[in-house]
């Protein structure tokens, strides 16, 4: 697996429905969120920075390209983890790229996190092997 230690770089994406319950995951978890380099998609990252006040280095909106930059980066071996906040109640024009995320995760065995009580369990776990 890709190391998660200090300073490893994670991502975090949500669909807009879910975005406010990502900016408020985050402001929670902001000091341990903070011992790792943090990417978002385009969206997702502007309101992480405005809002929850991380540094985020911002990659292309999801449905831009971005989804495609964190397979990218999963495949480069360059991801330690993934916080992805989908939308279970509505259909994405960009699905395709969701679906390529969730199979490049498998494939490397990157931790993957799709609701908030999973991020908990895989930051949890992250921080700890940060220490
Ligand atoms: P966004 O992309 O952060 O640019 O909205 C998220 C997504 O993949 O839908």
């Amino acid at each position: 697996m890709t190391d998660t230690g200090q300073g490893a770089r994670i991502a975090l994406v949500a669909h807009d429905a879910q975005k406010e319950a990502i900016v408020d995951w985050a402001r929670q978890n902001r000091a341990r969120l903070e011992r790792f380099e943090i990417c978002a998609t385009g969206t997702t990252g502007g309101r992480l920075s405005d809002e929850a006040g991380l540094e985020v280095h911002r990659l292309l909106s999801g449905p831009l390209g971005g989804d495609a930059q964190l397979g990218a980066m999963i495949a480069e071996g360059r991801l330690a983890a993934l916080f992805f906040f989908i939308d279970p109640l509505a259909a994405m024009p960009h699905d395709v790229d969701v679906k390529s995320l969730q199979r490049l995760a498998t494939l490397y065995d990157i931790p993957l996190a799709l609701n908030r009580a999973t991020a908990d369990a895989v930051l949890a776990h992250i921080v700890g092997g940060a220490d």
